[in-house]
Protein backbone atom coordinates (compact mmCIF):
# COMPACT_ATOMS: atom_id res chain seq x y z
CA UNK A 1 0.00 0.00 0.00
CA UNK A 2 1.55 3.52 -0.97
CA UNK A 3 -0.21 6.51 1.19
CA UNK A 4 -0.38 10.18 -0.22
CA UNK A 5 -0.43 12.78 2.29
CA UNK A 6 -1.47 16.35 0.64
CA UNK A 7 0.03 18.93 3.14
CA UNK A 8 3.50 19.58 5.13
CA UNK A 9 2.57 21.16 7.95
CA UNK A 10 2.99 19.48 11.65
CA UNK A 11 -0.12 16.51 10.81
CA UNK A 12 1.15 16.02 7.63
CA UNK A 13 4.89 15.33 8.44
CA UNK A 14 3.97 13.64 11.51
CA UNK A 15 1.68 11.27 9.73
CA UNK A 16 4.57 10.82 7.32
CA UNK A 17 6.67 9.85 10.27
CA UNK A 18 4.18 6.93 11.69
CA UNK A 19 3.44 5.19 8.53
CA UNK A 20 7.48 5.10 7.76
CA UNK A 21 8.02 4.04 11.50
CA UNK A 22 5.39 1.03 10.83
CA UNK A 23 6.87 0.40 7.11
CA UNK A 24 4.23 2.10 4.76
CA UNK A 25 5.25 3.73 2.05
CA UNK A 26 4.70 7.30 1.63
CA UNK A 27 4.98 10.45 -0.31
CA UNK A 28 4.25 13.98 1.35
CA UNK A 29 2.98 16.84 -1.09
CA UNK A 30 3.74 20.39 0.50
CA UNK A 31 2.88 23.44 -1.66
CA UNK A 32 5.02 25.52 0.21
CA UNK A 33 9.37 25.59 0.08
CA UNK A 34 9.07 24.98 3.69
CA UNK A 35 7.66 22.55 5.77
CA UNK A 36 6.06 23.18 8.70
CA UNK A 37 2.58 24.91 7.00
CA UNK A 38 1.50 27.67 9.98
CA UNK A 39 4.55 26.49 12.49
CA UNK A 40 6.85 29.12 11.30
CA UNK A 41 10.03 30.77 12.37
CA UNK A 42 12.83 33.12 11.39
CA UNK A 43 15.44 34.81 12.55
CA UNK A 44 14.99 38.98 12.70
CA UNK A 45 17.17 41.28 13.98
CA UNK A 46 19.03 38.16 15.47
CA UNK A 47 16.10 37.08 17.40
CA UNK A 48 13.75 33.92 16.99
CA UNK A 49 10.65 34.90 16.25
CA UNK A 50 7.31 32.37 15.61
CA UNK A 51 4.81 33.28 13.36
CA UNK A 52 2.07 31.09 14.24
CA UNK A 53 2.61 28.93 17.75
CA UNK A 54 4.89 29.94 20.25
CA UNK A 55 5.03 27.00 22.41
CA UNK A 56 3.78 23.37 22.65
CA UNK A 57 3.22 21.19 25.75
CA UNK A 58 5.95 18.44 25.79
CA UNK A 59 2.76 15.57 25.61
CA UNK A 60 3.93 11.78 26.09
CA UNK A 61 3.30 11.88 21.71
CA UNK A 62 5.83 14.99 21.35
CA UNK A 63 8.13 13.89 23.63
CA UNK A 64 8.24 10.56 21.61
CA UNK A 65 9.13 12.71 18.02
CA UNK A 66 11.66 14.99 19.70
CA UNK A 67 13.65 11.84 21.21
CA UNK A 68 13.73 9.69 18.33
CA UNK A 69 14.58 12.80 16.05
CA UNK A 70 17.23 13.44 18.54
CA UNK A 71 16.17 16.91 19.05
CA UNK A 72 16.18 16.80 23.16
CA UNK A 73 19.74 19.13 23.60
CA UNK A 74 17.57 21.63 21.77
CA UNK A 75 14.76 21.86 23.43
CA UNK A 76 13.69 25.34 25.34
CA UNK A 77 11.63 24.81 28.47
CA UNK A 78 9.35 26.83 30.37
CA UNK A 79 8.03 26.16 34.42
CA UNK A 80 4.21 26.79 34.16
CA UNK A 81 4.63 30.39 34.57
CA UNK A 82 1.17 33.25 35.62
CA UNK A 83 -0.48 34.01 32.92
CA UNK A 84 -3.07 37.00 32.61
CA UNK A 85 -6.20 38.47 31.66
CA UNK A 86 -6.52 42.64 30.92
CA UNK A 87 -10.01 43.50 32.23
CA UNK A 88 -10.73 47.43 33.58
CA UNK A 89 -7.65 49.04 33.20
CA UNK A 90 -4.79 46.10 34.45
CA UNK A 91 -3.59 42.53 34.42
CA UNK A 92 -4.89 40.29 36.44
CA UNK A 93 -3.54 36.72 37.44
CA UNK A 94 -5.37 34.08 35.87
CA UNK A 95 -5.80 31.21 38.54
CA UNK A 96 -3.59 28.63 38.04
CA UNK A 97 -3.74 26.95 42.12
CA UNK A 98 -6.73 26.56 44.51
CA UNK A 99 -4.55 29.27 46.37
CA UNK A 100 -4.42 31.58 43.35
CA UNK A 101 -8.54 30.98 42.77
CA UNK A 102 -8.67 32.95 46.60
CA UNK A 103 -6.07 35.35 46.01
CA UNK A 104 -6.88 36.71 42.29
CA UNK A 105 -8.30 40.04 41.84
CA UNK A 106 -9.79 38.70 38.43
CA UNK A 107 -13.23 37.70 40.30
CA UNK A 108 -14.78 39.04 43.13
CA UNK A 109 -16.21 36.90 46.42
CA UNK A 110 -19.29 36.33 45.03
CA UNK A 111 -18.07 35.68 41.39
CA UNK A 112 -15.55 32.87 43.22
CA UNK A 113 -18.48 31.62 45.78
CA UNK A 114 -20.71 30.72 42.46
CA UNK A 115 -17.82 28.90 40.65
CA UNK A 116 -18.01 26.48 43.55
CA UNK A 117 -21.54 25.35 42.73
CA UNK A 118 -20.56 24.04 39.16
CA UNK A 119 -20.46 20.64 39.94
CA UNK A 120 -24.04 20.77 40.67
CA UNK A 121 -25.04 21.97 36.98
CA UNK A 122 -25.86 19.80 34.32
CA UNK A 123 -24.06 19.36 31.11
CA UNK A 124 -24.03 21.16 27.84
CA UNK A 125 -27.43 21.49 26.12
CA UNK A 126 -28.62 21.09 22.29
CA UNK A 127 -27.27 24.26 20.83
CA UNK A 128 -26.13 25.83 23.71
CA UNK A 129 -22.86 28.56 23.47
CA UNK A 130 -19.37 28.83 25.36
CA UNK A 131 -20.59 31.17 26.90
CA UNK A 132 -24.30 30.45 27.53
CA UNK A 133 -22.90 27.35 28.65
CA UNK A 134 -20.22 28.62 31.22
CA UNK A 135 -22.50 31.36 32.58
CA UNK A 136 -24.71 28.39 33.47
CA UNK A 137 -21.86 26.35 34.87
CA UNK A 138 -19.48 28.79 36.64
CA UNK A 139 -21.68 32.10 36.99
CA UNK A 140 -21.02 34.77 34.57
CA UNK A 141 -18.01 36.31 35.98
CA UNK A 142 -15.86 33.49 35.51
CA UNK A 143 -17.63 32.82 31.72
CA UNK A 144 -16.73 36.38 31.31
CA UNK A 145 -13.35 37.22 32.89
CA UNK A 146 -12.12 33.56 33.07
CA UNK A 147 -12.55 30.88 30.97
CA UNK A 148 -14.14 33.16 27.83
CA UNK A 149 -10.89 34.82 27.02
CA UNK A 150 -9.20 32.02 27.71
CA UNK A 151 -10.39 29.87 25.62
CA UNK A 152 -12.19 32.06 22.97
CA UNK A 153 -9.29 34.38 22.76
CA UNK A 154 -7.02 31.12 21.90
CA UNK A 155 -9.34 31.00 18.51
CA UNK A 156 -9.92 34.42 17.91
CA UNK A 157 -13.68 33.93 18.32
CA UNK A 158 -16.10 35.34 21.09
CA UNK A 159 -17.49 32.76 23.06
CA UNK A 160 -20.89 33.36 22.47
CA UNK A 161 -20.17 32.60 18.47
CA UNK A 162 -19.06 29.30 19.39
CA UNK A 163 -21.53 26.26 19.85
CA UNK A 164 -20.22 24.30 22.77
CA UNK A 165 -20.50 21.00 21.06
CA UNK A 166 -18.70 21.62 18.12
CA UNK A 167 -15.59 23.28 20.25
CA UNK A 168 -15.00 22.92 23.93
CA UNK A 169 -17.60 19.72 24.34
CA UNK A 170 -14.47 18.00 22.26
CA UNK A 171 -11.69 19.71 24.81
CA UNK A 172 -13.61 18.68 27.91
CA UNK A 173 -14.04 15.17 26.66
CA UNK A 174 -10.18 14.29 25.71
CA UNK A 175 -9.46 15.88 29.41
CA UNK A 176 -11.53 12.93 30.77
CA UNK A 177 -14.08 15.99 31.91
CA UNK A 178 -17.92 14.32 32.10
CA UNK A 179 -20.23 16.83 34.44
CA UNK A 180 -18.18 18.65 36.29
CA UNK A 181 -14.91 21.04 35.37
CA UNK A 182 -14.34 21.19 38.76
CA UNK A 183 -14.23 17.73 40.28
CA UNK A 184 -12.22 16.66 37.40
CA UNK A 185 -9.38 19.46 38.09
CA UNK A 186 -10.00 18.87 42.01
CA UNK A 187 -8.88 15.11 40.95
CA UNK A 188 -5.73 16.24 39.22
CA UNK A 189 -4.53 18.33 41.56
CA UNK A 190 -5.27 15.51 44.60
CA UNK A 191 -3.89 12.54 42.21
CA UNK A 192 -0.86 15.36 41.91
CA UNK A 193 -0.85 14.76 38.35
CA UNK A 194 0.65 17.93 36.30
CA UNK A 195 0.39 19.16 32.90
CA UNK A 196 3.60 18.25 30.33
CA UNK A 197 6.00 21.11 30.47
CA UNK A 198 5.40 24.10 27.77
CA UNK A 199 8.79 23.84 25.51
CA UNK A 200 9.93 25.30 22.14
CA UNK A 201 13.42 24.76 20.23
CA UNK A 202 16.39 27.19 20.58
CA UNK A 203 15.73 27.65 16.76
CA UNK A 204 11.64 28.20 16.96
CA UNK A 205 9.09 25.70 16.75
CA UNK A 206 9.45 24.98 13.45
CA UNK A 207 12.32 23.09 14.50
CA UNK A 208 10.37 20.53 15.03
CA UNK A 209 8.75 19.79 11.03
CA UNK A 210 12.51 20.79 9.65
CA UNK A 211 13.59 18.04 11.50
CA UNK A 212 10.78 15.39 10.44
CA UNK A 213 10.88 16.50 7.18
CA UNK A 214 15.24 16.02 6.67
CA UNK A 215 14.53 12.72 8.57
CA UNK A 216 11.89 11.61 5.61
CA UNK A 217 13.30 13.53 2.92
CA UNK A 218 12.81 11.30 0.01
CA UNK A 219 9.55 11.12 0.44
CA UNK A 220 8.32 14.89 1.21
CA UNK A 221 8.05 17.12 -2.05
CA UNK A 222 8.26 20.55 -1.11
CA UNK A 223 7.30 23.24 -3.46
CA UNK A 224 5.07 20.90 -4.95
CA UNK A 225 0.99 21.79 -4.99
CA UNK A 226 -1.14 19.30 -5.46
CA UNK A 227 -3.28 20.74 -8.07
CA UNK A 228 -6.00 17.84 -8.59
CA UNK A 229 -6.85 14.73 -6.99
CA UNK A 230 -8.41 11.78 -9.42
CA UNK A 231 -9.95 8.43 -8.91
CA UNK A 232 -7.63 5.71 -10.70
CA UNK A 233 -8.86 2.24 -10.48
CA UNK A 234 -8.96 1.20 -6.69
CA UNK A 235 -6.34 4.46 -6.04
CA UNK A 236 -5.77 8.01 -6.48
CA UNK A 237 -3.99 10.15 -8.48
CA UNK A 238 -1.96 13.26 -7.52
CA UNK A 239 -1.69 15.84 -9.77
CA UNK A 240 1.06 18.41 -9.32
CA UNK A 241 3.02 20.45 -11.65
CA UNK A 242 5.47 17.60 -12.26
CA UNK A 243 3.08 15.28 -13.11
CA UNK A 244 0.59 12.64 -11.37
CA UNK A 245 1.82 10.40 -8.60
CA UNK A 246 -0.55 7.43 -8.04
CA UNK A 247 -1.23 5.93 -4.25
CA UNK A 248 -3.54 3.64 -3.02
CA UNK A 249 -4.93 5.43 -0.11
CA UNK A 250 -5.03 9.55 0.54
CA UNK A 251 -4.43 12.06 3.72
CA UNK A 252 -5.73 15.06 3.26
CA UNK A 253 -4.75 18.21 5.75
CA UNK A 254 -5.04 21.32 3.68
CA UNK A 255 -6.86 23.90 5.01
CA UNK A 256 -10.81 23.92 4.75
CA UNK A 257 -10.97 25.22 1.29
CA UNK A 258 -7.94 23.96 -0.29
CA UNK A 259 -9.34 20.46 0.48
CA UNK A 260 -12.80 21.33 -0.64
CA UNK A 261 -11.34 22.61 -4.14
CA UNK A 262 -9.06 19.16 -4.02
CA UNK A 263 -11.96 17.36 -3.41
CA UNK A 264 -14.72 18.95 -5.24
CA UNK A 265 -15.52 16.42 -7.56
CA UNK A 266 -14.91 13.45 -6.06
CA UNK A 267 -16.94 14.33 -2.63
CA UNK A 268 -19.10 17.67 -4.39
CA UNK A 269 -21.22 17.44 -0.80
CA UNK A 270 -18.94 17.52 1.49
CA UNK A 271 -16.96 20.28 -0.38
CA UNK A 272 -19.89 22.45 -0.24
CA UNK A 273 -19.87 22.00 3.26
CA UNK A 274 -15.88 22.65 3.88
CA UNK A 275 -16.40 25.65 2.12
CA UNK A 276 -18.55 27.32 4.94
CA UNK A 277 -15.96 26.53 7.50
CA UNK A 278 -14.63 29.92 8.83
CA UNK A 279 -11.09 31.02 9.88
CA UNK A 280 -10.20 34.04 11.59
CA UNK A 281 -7.92 36.26 10.10
CA UNK A 282 -4.99 37.15 12.35
CA UNK A 283 -1.63 39.68 12.39
CA UNK A 284 1.05 38.87 14.60
CA UNK A 285 3.04 41.56 15.47
CA UNK A 286 6.31 41.12 17.37
CA UNK A 287 7.28 43.78 19.70
CA UNK A 288 10.75 44.22 21.34
CA UNK A 289 10.31 45.23 24.89
CA UNK A 290 12.84 46.03 27.53
CA UNK A 291 10.40 45.24 30.96
CA UNK A 292 10.65 43.04 34.03
CA UNK A 293 7.53 41.26 33.25
CA UNK A 294 6.99 37.56 34.18
CA UNK A 295 4.85 34.87 33.16
CA UNK A 296 3.67 33.16 30.05
CA UNK A 297 1.51 36.60 28.67
CA UNK A 298 -1.89 37.84 28.79
CA UNK A 299 -5.77 37.58 27.02
CA UNK A 300 -7.57 40.59 26.53
CA UNK A 301 -10.59 40.29 27.85
CA UNK A 302 -13.47 40.93 25.23
CA UNK A 303 -15.50 43.53 26.36
CA UNK A 304 -12.49 45.92 26.62
CA UNK A 305 -11.69 48.33 23.42
CA UNK A 306 -8.47 46.96 22.41
CA UNK A 307 -7.09 45.25 19.11
CA UNK A 308 -5.10 42.77 20.58
CA UNK A 309 -6.40 39.31 21.36
CA UNK A 310 -3.47 38.60 23.50
CA UNK A 311 -0.04 38.83 24.25
CA UNK A 312 2.83 35.85 24.45
CA UNK A 313 5.89 36.85 26.46
CA UNK A 314 8.18 35.42 24.66
CA UNK A 315 11.53 37.12 26.74
CA UNK A 316 10.76 35.71 29.74
CA UNK A 317 8.45 32.47 28.97
CA UNK A 318 11.20 30.69 26.56
CA UNK A 319 14.57 33.36 27.11
CA UNK A 320 13.83 35.09 24.51
CA UNK A 321 15.21 38.00 24.94
CA UNK A 322 13.21 41.11 24.42
CA UNK A 323 10.39 39.66 22.31
CA UNK A 324 6.80 39.74 22.91
CA UNK A 325 4.39 38.87 20.12
CA UNK A 326 0.84 39.88 19.78
CA UNK A 327 -2.26 38.62 18.17
CA UNK A 328 -4.53 40.90 16.73
CA UNK A 329 -7.84 40.80 14.85
CA UNK A 330 -9.63 37.79 15.17
CA UNK A 331 -13.39 37.51 14.54
CA UNK A 332 -13.98 40.93 15.72
CA UNK A 333 -11.84 43.03 13.68
CA UNK A 334 -11.29 40.61 10.68
CA UNK A 335 -10.14 43.80 8.36
CA UNK A 336 -7.22 44.03 10.48
CA UNK A 337 -5.61 42.08 8.49
CA UNK A 338 -5.52 44.40 5.46
CA UNK A 339 -4.25 47.36 7.40
CA UNK A 340 -0.27 48.02 6.09
CA UNK A 341 2.76 46.79 8.28
CA UNK A 342 3.47 50.20 9.73
CA UNK A 343 -0.23 50.68 10.81
CA UNK A 344 -0.46 47.38 12.37
CA UNK A 345 3.09 47.71 14.27
CA UNK A 346 2.80 51.03 15.80
CA UNK A 347 -1.28 49.51 16.81
CA UNK A 348 0.39 46.67 18.60
CA UNK A 349 3.05 48.53 20.28
CA UNK A 350 0.64 51.25 21.59
CA UNK A 351 -1.96 48.71 22.85
CA UNK A 352 1.14 46.32 24.80
CA UNK A 353 2.26 50.24 26.08
CA UNK A 354 -1.32 50.89 27.07
CA UNK A 355 -1.66 47.42 28.76
CA UNK A 356 1.78 46.61 30.65
CA UNK A 357 2.94 50.36 30.81
CA UNK A 358 6.06 49.56 28.76
CA UNK A 359 7.12 51.10 25.24
CA UNK A 360 7.92 48.82 22.79
CA UNK A 361 8.53 48.94 19.14
CA UNK A 362 7.90 46.25 16.23
CA UNK A 363 10.62 44.00 14.95
CA UNK A 364 8.20 42.31 12.29
CA UNK A 365 4.25 41.99 11.37
CA UNK A 366 2.96 38.83 10.12
CA UNK A 367 -0.36 37.68 8.67
CA UNK A 368 -2.94 34.61 8.47
CA UNK A 369 -5.54 34.73 6.52
CA UNK A 370 -6.57 31.72 7.55
CA UNK A 371 -5.40 31.75 11.27
CA UNK A 372 -6.80 30.04 14.19
CA UNK A 373 -10.10 27.85 12.81
CA UNK A 374 -12.83 29.44 14.51
CA UNK A 375 -14.90 26.75 15.85
CA UNK A 376 -18.62 29.49 15.05
CA UNK A 377 -21.52 28.35 13.62
CA UNK A 378 -20.31 27.38 10.40
CA UNK A 379 -18.89 24.16 12.08
CA UNK A 380 -22.82 22.74 11.88
CA UNK A 381 -21.27 22.47 8.28
CA UNK A 382 -19.22 19.57 10.12
CA UNK A 383 -22.38 17.26 10.00
CA UNK A 384 -22.61 16.76 6.52
CA UNK A 385 -19.01 15.79 5.94
CA UNK A 386 -18.04 11.96 4.49
CA UNK A 387 -15.48 11.04 2.99
CA UNK A 388 -15.12 8.67 -0.18
CA UNK A 389 -13.48 5.29 0.42
CA UNK A 390 -9.56 5.81 0.98
CA UNK A 391 -9.50 9.02 1.80
CA UNK A 392 -8.64 10.49 5.46
CA UNK A 393 -9.38 13.89 6.69
CA UNK A 394 -6.93 14.48 9.84
CA UNK A 395 -7.03 18.20 9.79
CA UNK A 396 -7.24 21.12 11.99
CA UNK A 397 -10.96 21.41 11.72
CA UNK A 398 -12.14 18.01 11.53
CA UNK A 399 -10.58 17.49 15.18
CA UNK A 400 -8.68 19.91 17.23
CA UNK A 401 -5.67 22.54 16.62
CA UNK A 402 -2.76 22.95 18.54
CA UNK A 403 0.54 20.27 18.00
CA UNK A 404 -0.29 17.96 20.91
CA UNK A 405 -3.34 17.32 19.35
CA UNK A 406 -2.20 17.25 15.87
CA UNK A 407 0.71 14.76 16.48
CA UNK A 408 -1.98 12.83 18.13
CA UNK A 409 -3.74 12.28 15.44
CA UNK A 410 -1.15 12.01 12.88
CA UNK A 411 -0.53 9.08 14.87
CA UNK A 412 -4.05 7.54 15.13
CA UNK A 413 -4.24 7.74 11.63
CA UNK A 414 -1.26 5.86 10.37
CA UNK A 415 -1.82 3.62 12.99
CA UNK A 416 -5.25 2.99 11.46
CA UNK A 417 -4.10 2.81 7.41
CA UNK A 418 -0.98 0.63 8.92
CA UNK A 419 -3.82 -2.47 9.99
CA UNK A 420 -5.94 -1.79 7.44
CA UNK A 421 -2.82 -2.72 5.16
CA UNK A 422 -1.90 -5.45 7.40
CA UNK A 423 -5.55 -7.15 7.53
CA UNK A 424 -5.64 -6.39 3.96
CA UNK A 425 -2.73 -8.72 3.52
CA UNK A 426 -3.78 -10.86 5.47
CA UNK A 427 -6.77 -11.42 3.19
CA UNK A 428 -4.74 -11.87 0.40
CA UNK A 429 -2.30 -14.42 2.03
CA UNK A 430 -5.87 -16.29 2.92
CA UNK A 431 -7.25 -16.19 -0.43
CA UNK A 432 -3.82 -17.08 -2.10
CA UNK A 433 -3.95 -20.19 0.15
CA UNK A 434 -7.75 -21.13 -0.29
CA UNK A 435 -6.91 -20.76 -4.47
C1 LIG B 1 -1.81 32.13 15.29
C2 LIG B 1 -1.76 30.73 15.77
C3 LIG B 1 -1.23 30.45 17.02
C4 LIG B 1 -1.18 29.13 17.48
N1 LIG B 1 -0.65 28.87 18.70
C5 LIG B 1 -0.47 27.60 19.10
C6 LIG B 1 0.29 27.28 20.26
O1 LIG B 1 0.81 28.18 20.94
N2 LIG B 1 0.46 25.97 20.60
C7 LIG B 1 -0.05 24.97 19.83
O2 LIG B 1 0.13 23.80 20.17
N3 LIG B 1 -0.77 25.24 18.71
C8 LIG B 1 -0.98 26.51 18.32
N4 LIG B 1 -1.64 26.79 17.16
C9 LIG B 1 -2.28 25.68 16.41
C10 LIG B 1 -1.29 24.88 15.58
O3 LIG B 1 -0.32 25.73 15.04
C11 LIG B 1 -2.05 24.19 14.44
O4 LIG B 1 -3.09 23.40 14.99
C12 LIG B 1 -1.15 23.29 13.61
O5 LIG B 1 0.08 23.91 13.31
C13 LIG B 1 -1.87 22.92 12.32
O6 LIG B 1 -1.03 22.09 11.56
P1 LIG B 1 -1.57 21.32 10.28
O7 LIG B 1 -0.44 20.59 9.71
O8 LIG B 1 -2.78 20.53 10.63
O9 LIG B 1 -2.09 22.46 9.29
P2 LIG B 1 -1.22 23.54 8.46
O10 LIG B 1 -0.08 24.01 9.26
O11 LIG B 1 -2.20 24.53 7.95
O12 LIG B 1 -0.64 22.69 7.25
C14 LIG B 1 -1.33 22.50 6.05
C15 LIG B 1 -0.28 22.51 4.94
O13 LIG B 1 -0.93 22.29 3.69
C16 LIG B 1 -0.19 22.99 2.72
N5 LIG B 1 -0.97 23.11 1.48
C17 LIG B 1 -1.97 23.99 1.21
N6 LIG B 1 -2.43 23.77 -0.05
C18 LIG B 1 -1.75 22.71 -0.55
C19 LIG B 1 -1.80 21.99 -1.78
N7 LIG B 1 -2.65 22.30 -2.76
N8 LIG B 1 -0.93 20.96 -1.96
C20 LIG B 1 -0.03 20.63 -0.99
N9 LIG B 1 0.06 21.29 0.19
C21 LIG B 1 -0.80 22.31 0.42
C22 LIG B 1 0.11 24.31 3.40
O14 LIG B 1 1.17 25.01 2.77
C23 LIG B 1 0.46 23.84 4.81
O15 LIG B 1 1.83 23.62 4.96
C24 LIG B 1 -1.69 28.09 16.68
C25 LIG B 1 -2.21 28.37 15.41
C26 LIG B 1 -2.25 29.67 14.95
C27 LIG B 1 -2.81 29.96 13.60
Amino acid sequence: MSVGIVGGGITGLATHHYLRESGVESVVFEADDEPGGVVRSAEVEGKVLDFGPQRTRLTPAIRELVESLGLESELRRAADPPLYVYRDGRLRLVPQSPREAVTTDLLSWRGKFRALLEPLTGPARDGESVEAFLTRKFGPEVARYYFGPLYGGLYGSHPDEMPVEYSLSKALEKAGVERSVLTAVARKVLDGREAPPIVSFDAGLQRLPEALAAAHDEGVRLGTPVREIRREGDGFALETDDGATAVDRLVVTTPADVTADLLGDLAPDSAAALRELHYNPQAVVHLHAETDLTGAGYQVQYDEEFRTLGATWNDSLLDRDGVYTCYLGGSRNPELVERSDEALGSLAAAEFEEITGYEARDLSVHRLRRGMPAYDRSWAALDRISMPEGIRLCTNYTARAGLPGRVREAKQTAEALAESEESSSGEAEQSAVVA
